[in-house]
């Protein structure tokens, strides 16, 4: 086997193609390697339309970036026909190795991908020598294509969250089959709200999904998100998060803290222990100290305080009748307790909250489905983040989101097997 037939077998080529010429300039860093493939003279190729074998009309000169040889980069040139075919006219046929309109292999293509999956787009760019850009946009084609091949026929039961693209940016909203164990992420779509439940609703429908299948929604409070449910998703029961009660009354405790603090100055160190949960071991001896000051205090801090922590106690009820009875009479206690006190107000609208969302906080005795799945996505995004470190916006972010915590990075893997 001599260089030329080993080349020609790591390109792939079949026949009509062969490796003509192959030249490496050493003159030029990095050093390249310029393979030249044509196919035999008079040669027929599949019409693009049909598959009928057809006579070249004309061709043009084209060139793909390959799979680097050992350190040299490596490009391939090829004269790419036009076929004349009696039904379809002329029409630029499609080479075996490099997809329409791409600058690169599919080699170089895959290779690009499987390092995505493995590390941040900045670091692969730096690595493979190409600008990010043009490595994102392959990226946004094969997450698009394996996307369209994502089949949610049997999607059930539904998660949602949502999260910043970057801090302080716009949010967007990721969906989750509650029934994957692994790879839960479903659709991910800028935006929030109501209008994210309803491109949710199409997407679904247009993969194989139906709306009207969906009998269990877990999500957060918000009004946009529970009047988009009702409306696009109308056979689903809601099932509220225990993360987003307990982040209610933790943002409420916090308005009482900082009223309070204007009008009678606090510890320092307490703000950074009261957003800490009491279970937390890492406390720092000051704030540990500032919080036995608050528990032994008669302040509303320490009042509001208690109100969040006593949420535990619902929390802990063994049945959904239990729950629902907790529910009833902690809102009883609290909401008196509340009106005692006027810095305690703020307290008074996260037990509002929670009475008005009372079934569907109990739901989640009743339909087994936790957001533990939801907060594990943080470790998700924050991924997700990192990948799409350098160059962010929020399509790449997502594209990120999709290839790691969605089926398609999987997809991928397999058709490249194939
Ligand atoms: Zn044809």
């Amino acid at each position: 086997m001599d260089g030329t037939q080993i080349l020609t077998l790591g390109l792939g080529l079949e026949a009509p193609w062969i490796l003509k010429n192959q030249y490496l300039d050493t003159a030029v860093s990095p050093h390249r390697l310029d393979l030249y493939v044509e196919a035999e003279r008079g040669s027929l190729y599949p019409c693009p339309e049909c598959g009928k074998a057809c006579q070249a009309h004309d061709f043009a000169d084209k060139t793909w970036r390959h799979l680097n040889f050992f350190q040299h980069h490596c490009y391939l040139h090829a004269r790419v026909p036009r076929t004349k075919c009696p039904d379809h006219g002329v029409k630029r046929i499609e080479v075996p190795w490099a997809r329409p309109g791409s600058d690169f292999t599919l080699l170089f293509e895959q290779a690009a991908m499987s390092l995505v999956k493995e590390m941040p787009v900045l670091a692969v760019s730096r690595q493979l020598e190409i600008s990010d850009k043009r490595l994102w946009r392959i990226v946004h084609h094969y997450v698009g294509r394996m996307l369209g091949e994502l089949d949610l026929s049997k999607v059930v039961t539904v998660g949602v969250d949502e999260t910043a693209s970057r801090r302080g940016h716009r949010y967007v909203t990721v969906f989750l089959d509650m029934q994957r164990k692994r790879e839960p992420v479903i659709f991910a779509v800028p935006g929030c709200g109501k209008d994210a439940i309803q491109a949710f609703s199409a997407f679904l429908a247009a993969h194989g999904g139906d709306p009207n299948n969906v009998v269990e929604v877990v999500c957060d409070m918000s009004p946009a998100f529970l009047s988009g449910v009702t409306e696009h998703l109308p056979k689903a029961e809601v099932t509220v998060d225990w993360f987003h009660i307990v982040q209610t009354f933790t943002k409420r405790l916090d308005e009482v803290r900082k009223k309070e603090r204007r009008e009678q100055g606090h510890p320092k160190s307490l703000r950074w222990a009261l957003l800490k949960n009491l279970d937390n071991k890492n406390l720092t001896p000051k704030q540990l100290s500032a919080l036995q000051e608050l528990v032994a205090d008669q302040s509303a801090t320490a009042d509001a305080w208690v109100i969040k922590e006593k949420l535990r106690w619902i929390q802990k009820a063994p049945t959904p009748r239990a729950a629902r009875w907790r529910i009833t009479n902690y809102l009883k206690v609290m909401q008196a307790a509340v009106s005692e006190k006027s810095l305690l107000k703020p307290m008074g609208k996260a037990l509002a909250t929670l009475e008005r969302h009372a079934d569907a906080v109990v739901r989640r005795w009743l339909s087994g489905l936790t957001n533990a799945r939801l907060e594990g996505m943080n470790g998700l995004f924050q991924a997700a983040r990192s990948r799409a470190r350098g160059y962010r916006n929020e399509a790449n972010f997502i594209a990120m989101i999709y290839l790691i915590g969605s089926p398609v990075g999987r997809l991928f893997d397999q058709a490249k097997s194939t």
